[in-house]
């Protein structure tokens, strides 16, 4: 694989910088990632040289902005190889594109007694939603749960579902445990049983190649900061035979066909979901860093990080005490993990003091935290800029940092 890691850190300008005089490294891809210089450009370039409000405008900076914006959709629909640029809806990240879903579909399709499965090892932001629209219907929320490996105990998923299912939620990769999850298995089984399947891939388009129309699933959303987009963007790709069906999720400018106040008729595929102005700058620069994607291909990056996984893998498990959340075969860039008798925080503070910039806390995972019996741990996640040479001065911080606590 000819993978140019000069060429690519070159991109990122924050990687030059220092931490308490120490050169940073960065460790928490998985909560955001830094941002590319093609990125940053664009934003300038937007707001220096044509910018206006998209979609409405009669003039020259409006019209270049709405092009600019469209073709970000095109963009999109073959980032994730999606049949239409109807189903690809614009939205603020990962967390509204679930927020959509859970409350538009439950509208249309969910009453009491119905049930929605949701996995055990699941993001807040895809629980809460489902949470809280089920409260307003009567409508219950079926766990399905992982092993202590990290798995899905994918042998449960096929009693779990009843004639009440209706949707099935769960990540494509986990935040905590790092497990590819087998999608194409639960689409599989779902589908099977009629039951519509949305897939959390926050954590998996800058890592995995997505197909939408080879999975066959209903709904796949995800953020742009975390493929080293902007932060306030996201996507909600959902099949045109639900998104037709299902209301709008909020009210506004450019989801209406016509206002009066006898009534309104609500805009096509995709706008009907997309109410009020966007973030017209940042779904510009979402563009380039797809582009930027492309040019380097999600496949080798994926390569790359499953090489740094496995090299710091190996080095972490030689720590005396050392537990590791999640050891599933298939695994993406992110390790989890605690220190007999070291709280996660104060490793974290003492590892930032060194310059190294790694995720404490609970991940908004709860759940994976009951799961295995703690509050918190630490987590260290690669990027497509990420070296080993920045794993072995992590692990000598945190060889320190031990010594010290
Ligand atoms: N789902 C997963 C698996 C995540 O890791 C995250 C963020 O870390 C989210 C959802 C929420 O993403 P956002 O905050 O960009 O909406």
């Amino acid at each position: 694989m000819n993978y140019d890691i000069e060429k690519i850190r070159s991109y990122f300008p924050i990687l030059q910088q220092k931490v308490y005089n120490k050169p940073l490294v960065y460790l928490d891809t998985a909560a955001s990632a830094q941002k590319p210089v093609q990125v940053l450009m664009k934003l300038e370039q937007l707001h220096n040289d044509y910018y206006g409000n998209i979609h409405r405008g009669a003039h020259y900076m409006a019209d270049k902005a709405t092009v600019e914006y469209e073709e970000v959709r095109d963009k999109v629909k073959e980032f994730i190889n999606a049949g239409s640029r109807k189903e690809i809806i614009f939205t603020k990240g990962t967390t509204e594109s679930i927020n959509l879903v859970a409350s538009s579909f439950c509208e249309k399709y969910v009453s009491e007694g119905d049930e929605i499965i949701v996995s055990e090892m699941e993001h807040h932001s895809n629980i809460v939603p489902w949470q809280i629209e089920a409260g307003k219907r009567k409508a219950k929320i079926v766990k399905l749960p992982f092993n202590d490996t990290g798995l899905l105990e994918m042998d449960k998923l096929p009693e779990l579902i009843t004639p009440k299912t209706k949707l099935i939620a769960v990540n494509h990769v986990s935040n905590v445990l790092g497990t590819i999850n087998p999608i194409e298995k639960i689409i599989e089984i779902a589908h099977q049983h009629n039951v519509a399947v949305l897939i959390d891939g926050a954590q998996a388009s800058a890592h995995i190649k997505i197909d939408v129309q080879k999975l066959d699933v209903d709904f796949y959303a995800f953020s742009a900061h975390k493929v080293y987009g902007p932060n306030g963007v996201g996507v909600l790709y959902g099949k045109k035979k639900w998104l037709e069906e299902m209301p709008p999720y909020q009210g506004g400018g450019q989801m209406i066909s016509e206002v009066s106040f006898d009534g309104t008729t609500f805009n096509e595929l995709p706008y009907k979901f997309e109410a009020g102005t966007p973030n017209i700058s940042g779904l510009a620069a979402f563009g380039a860093a797809i582009d930027l994607i492309n040019e380097i291909g999600v496949e080798n990056m994926g390569i790359h990080e499953h090489e740094l996984l496995e090299y710091a893998t190996e080095k972490l498990k030689a720590i005396p005490g050392l537990k590791i959340y999640g050891e599933a075969p298939h695994k993406s860039g992110v390790i989890c993990f605690n220190i007999d008798g070291i709280h996660s925080y104060d490793l974290g503070m003492l590892l930032d003091k060194m310059g190294i910039a790694i995720r404490t806390g609970h991940h908004c995972a709860d759940p994976i935290m009951q799961h295995f019996g703690m509050s918190a741990c630490a987590r260290i996640s690669f990027g497509m800029y990420n070296t080993k040479e920045e794993i072995d001065i992590f692990m000598e911080a945190l060889n320190k940092a031990i010594m010290m606590l």
